[in-house]
């Protein structure tokens, strides 16, 4: 028996069950799940120091607690991937400058290890109008230089005849310069030697010397995995609604040098996805359909875990009656979009009549498929998915910035709303 509380405390009670926003989610755990996901202990979720493991275990640990099921009595399944990794010692210093990593330049996801110094010297662009320049680059040893370039004369230079870009390989390190920021990815392979991206305004013009060490590590079928678990329908427990988000990102640039959080991308979705779990379980909230909850690996190595779930699903594919696929949700002030709204416009126009009779968010726009999230290969497959996320707020993508901290969560909770509304409101 629970005593009678005092006056004061039935109005404390009463405060503080007043929900902030209100749509049955609660922002103090999505941020505090989100903050998780990005800490350095899980390595930004990538593959060195396992730590697309200790993220994927963490959520199998979030399944199991809040009681998921699982297909075939496991949340996890595994899948092979080719990866290039920097898991040792990252740097390099222009002249007498040692530059921060993450900051001022990162390591090109197609690099090589090696160590060096070598002199600097800028790719000659009168190769691409004449002919004397052209001859005196292929004349010209390049092998104790670094060769600098801009990220654009590379495309143009694979225009020219191969034998122009073997020549630029043969440097002892390469240095492309960016125009606006520095933005991470990943690469299955290597080049020959090491490499490096700069933003232009950071490299001075007039730099002679870049002394440089990259440890990297190409892994041949490293075991990562997607996690999966699923609430039954009560009306149609064999028809899924399926809820993804990926919840790998770029892992680290050298054990030590800088890591990235992913907060936006894709700690956001993945939260979102736990939130809209977390009330699907609840007896309750029971869906008519059964709704499956996946989260993606890879995904920022190229749609591998998706794609795999794809060839080997856990119940036939033609069992998923609709998909959201959520990647980016960690903003919302230009409202959200809808990828693949083009191609399903009766559920496109249910998110829009249900977006302005609740005024979640100030916009919903539709775009047609692409191949940038893991709805891509479900959509190939003939599923009908679409993947959303949210617009406007900081820009912070594929770099050391896009942290929990600088994280709005303008429209989270509304999105939040939006999409259980959808989901419950499936016939
Ligand atoms: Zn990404």
């Amino acid at each position: 028996m629970t005593p009678k509380p005092a006056p004061f405390l039935l109005w404390i009670l009463l405060l503080s069950a007043t929900p902030r926003i209100g749509f049955g989610q609660d922002m103090e755990r999505a941020r505090a799940t989100i903050a998780t996901l990005c800490s350095p202990a899980f390595h930004g979720r990538g593959y060195v120091n396992g730590g697309d493991k200790i993220a994927a275990r963490y959520l199998e640990g979030q399944f199991r607690q809040m009681g998921l099921r699982a297909f075939d009595s496991l949340y996890i399944q595994t899948f092979p991937l080719d990866i290039n990794t920097f898991p040792g010692k990252v740097s390099l210093k222009i002249d007498k400058q040692k530059l921060p990593p993450g900051e001022a330049y990162i390591v090109n996801p197609v690099s090589q290890g090696g160590r060096g110094k070598g002199k600097i010297i800028h790719l000659d662009t009168l190769i691409f109008t004449r002919e004397e320049a052209r001859q005196r680059f292929m004349r010209s040893d390049l092998r104790r230089n670094v060769m600098v370039y801009e990220a654009r004369h590379y495309a143009n230079l694979t225009e020219l005849p191969s034998e122009y870009l073997n020549k630029m390989h043969e440097a002892k390190a390469l240095i492309e310069l960016q125009k606006e920021k520095l933005t991470m990815s990943l690469s299955p392979a290597q080049i020959s030697h090491p490499a490096f991206q700069m933003v232009k305004k950071d490299l001075d013009p007039a730099a002679k010397t870049a002394t440089f060490r990259v440890d990297a590590k190409l892994i041949k079928g490293y075991p990562s995995q997607n996690v999966i678990g699923y609430v039954p329908g009560k009306k149609f427990p064999d028809q899924f609604v399926v809820i993804s988000a990926h919840y790998d990102h770029l892992g680290r640039m050298g054990k030590e040098a800088a890591y990235f959080p992913g907060a936006n991308d894709n700690a956001s979705g993945t939260t979102l996805m736990l939130e809209l779990a977390r009330h699907y379980v609840l007896p309750e909230n029971q869906p008519d359909y059964s709704i499956a909850f996946m989260a993606f690996g890879a995904e920022e190595a190229g749609l591998i875990g998706s794609r795999y779930y794809t060839e080997h699903p856990l119940f036939p594919l033609s069992q998923i009656k609709f998909m959201i696929n959520l990647d980016l949700l960690g903003t919302g002030e230009e409202g959200m979009m809808v990828v693949n709204g083009t191609r399903l416009p009766e559920e496109f126009d249910r998110l829009t009549a249900l977006n302005n009779q609740h005024n979640y968010l100030p916009k919903l726009q539709k775009r047609d498929n692409a191949p940038n999230s893991d709805h891509y290969f479900f959509t190939r497959k003939g599923v009908k998915a679409v993947f959303i996320y949210l617009m406007g707020g900081p820009k912070f993508y594929h770099d050391i910035y896009d942290r929990p901290e600088t994280l709005p969560l303008t429209k989270f909770s509304e999105a939040f709303g939006l999409i259980r509304d959808f989901v419950s409101g499936m016939e």
